[in-house]
């Protein structure tokens, strides 16, 4: 081991003592890793390939005790700290450039207790390791709708997907978290213990500490439930927006339906002459009764000429894992976001202008469908405070090469920029990219003073700092 050089939180660069990195190394259960050391490029990667970043050292945690030690560490040193879960966040903060990654993703078990409807999570775990093992007993929660994104990650945002209309945001379902704070303790966060920590936990991201265990209720849902896709042709697109926005008023809560407008992929239901052109897909899952499933989505049929279909009951997990072939990690990606609690005419113009002229064959622009329970808390009864947003709009700029890098992102913004006047102005912290500090209150909402006075509290140094980041001292 030799002396390393490294940063620290406010960019200076230190020569941490090779005894001092050996110290850390052999109190780990997992390895510590440097620029060139087997796996140190797997754990750096991230599901953005438009960030590259190389920290100086990586802590690849086993349990609490290697999350201790790393956080401890980085304390003593006052590194630049970066923290990664499942690693899809689109801003790229789950890891830095010179510093200290704590890598959580080989924590990844999931304990259920089917008696109690309970789960017991740790912070690595992806979406797809949670259904698994919660779908084996008929249970699920609220998560999102791509399999390999990270549990930490999304709860620590709000977390929202298919069953958020019926259950709520995923935060709204969390009962409980263990928290390894700045100052190295563990601390238990629940209504019970430590309140405050647990309100800005769930909507307040990673600032307040590393959340070791996330404890979530459960639901019975599926294992086999009614979902898939109609297709129509984006000619269509405005007429079946503004019939959409009127089934969605009335649409009872265990029925989502998502809306995407893109380039059709292959899809083997679609006939072949279809594939690569503009389409507009309604994606809906059902989680109650297959037969009243298929009374509540009949009126979807009709939103234009179908072009294509596949509904049918399936497992959920397979419906959980739908989007994957779509959202593979690797490519580049730009998003834009901001929230809407009605699809006005103008909205709708603006969306299907920008998805006529889509820059790239994987852009895509999207509204996902929130509401029911997603509105029912107080706006202070979570960090997470949009309980007005009944669409989550997500202008998903996603390409292969660098060479297309600014006509997708000049895409995106003016999109966002045009649609941005029948928004709510709130956004979804977990769809900010790097570029949109800008936003962080806008994102955070109302809550954002009280998030500050929690900050202080728990992290006053912003050891914590590689997130949609609330500064102690702002
Ligand atoms: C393809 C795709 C689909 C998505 N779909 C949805 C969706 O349907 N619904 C939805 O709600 N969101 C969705 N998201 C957004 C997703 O919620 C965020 O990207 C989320 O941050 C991912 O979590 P992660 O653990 O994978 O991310 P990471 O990048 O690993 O972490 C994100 C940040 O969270 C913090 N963090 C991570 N782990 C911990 C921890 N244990 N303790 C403290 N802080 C931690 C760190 O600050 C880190 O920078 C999607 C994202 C992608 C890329």
């Amino acid at each position: 081991m030799k002396d390393v050089r490294i940063t620290t939180g406010n960019g200076d660069a230190v020569t941490v003592p090779a005894a001092a990195v050996e110290n850390l190394k052999s109190s780990l259960r997992g390895a510590l890793l440097l620029p060139g050391d087997e796996g140190y490029d797997k754990s750096r990667t991230v599901w953005n390939a438009m960030i590259d970043r190389r920290p100086a050292l990586v802590a690849e945690c086993a349990g609490v005790a290697d999350v201790c030690s790393a956080v401890a560490f980085a304390r003593e040193h006052k590194l630049l700290t970066a923290v990664k879960g499942g690693g899809h966040n689109i801003a790229g903060n789950a890891v830095c450039d010179d510093g200290l990654l704590i890598d959580l993703s080989g924590m990844r078990a999931v304990m259920v207790d089917p008696i109690a409807r309970r789960a017991h999570v740790e912070p690595g775990a992806t979406l797809g390791d949670f259904d698994c093992e919660t779908q084996a007993f008929g249970l699920a929660t609220p998560v999102g709708i791509n399999s390999t994104t990270g549990i930490a990650g999304l709860t620590l945002g709000g977390g929202f997907g298919w069953l958020s209309r019926k259950y709520g945001m995923t935060v709204d379902n969390l009962t409980a978290a263990d928290v390894v704070t700045a100052d190295g303790r563990l601390l238990r966060a629940s209504d019970k213990e430590n309140a405050d920590l647990f309100w800005a936990i769930r909507g307040g991201g990673g600032n307040f500490g590393i959340v070791t265990r996330f404890e979530f209720k459960l639901h019975p849902v599926g294992p086999e439930l009614l979902s898939g896709l109609i297709v129509f042709s984006m000619k269509e697109a405005v007429s079946a927006l503004k019939k959409y926005r009127e089934y969605v008023k009335k649409l009872g809560e265990e029925t989502s339906v998502w809306t995407v407008l893109r380039k059709a992929p292959p899809l083997p239901f679609l006939p072949p002459q279809v594939h690569g052109t503009d389409i507009i897909a309604f994606a809906l899952c059902h989680s109650g009764n297959a037969e009243e499933g298929r009374k509540e989505i009949e009126p979807v049929r009709h939103f234009g000429t179908v072009l294509g279909e596949h509904v049918g009951v399936q497992p959920f997990r397979a419906w959980q894992a739908a989007f994957d072939p779509l959202l593979t990690p690797g490519a580049r990606n730009y998003w834009k976001s901001h929230n809407f609690v009605d699809l006005s005419g103008e909205a709708i113009n603006v969306a299907v202008k920008y998805a006529s002229t889509i820059p790239s064959p994987q852009c895509e622009i999207f509204f996902g469908l929130i509401g029911g329970a997603t509105t029912r808390p107080a706006p202070d009864a979570t960090a997470y405070s949009h309980r007005n947003a009944i669409y989550v709009l997500n202008v998903h700029g996603r390409w292969e090469s660098a060479s297309e890098d600014s006509k997708c992102i000049e895409w995106s913004r003016a999109f966002f920029r045009e649609s941005a006047p029948y928004a709510t102005g709130g956004v979804y912290v977990n769809f900010l990219t790097d570029d949109e500090s800008d936003r962080i209150k806008a994102a955070y909402g109302p809550g954002y003073e009280r998030l500050v006075a929690t900050k202080k509290k728990y992290d006053p140094e912003n050891l914590f700092r590689m997130n949609q980041n609330i500064r102690p001292g702002a």
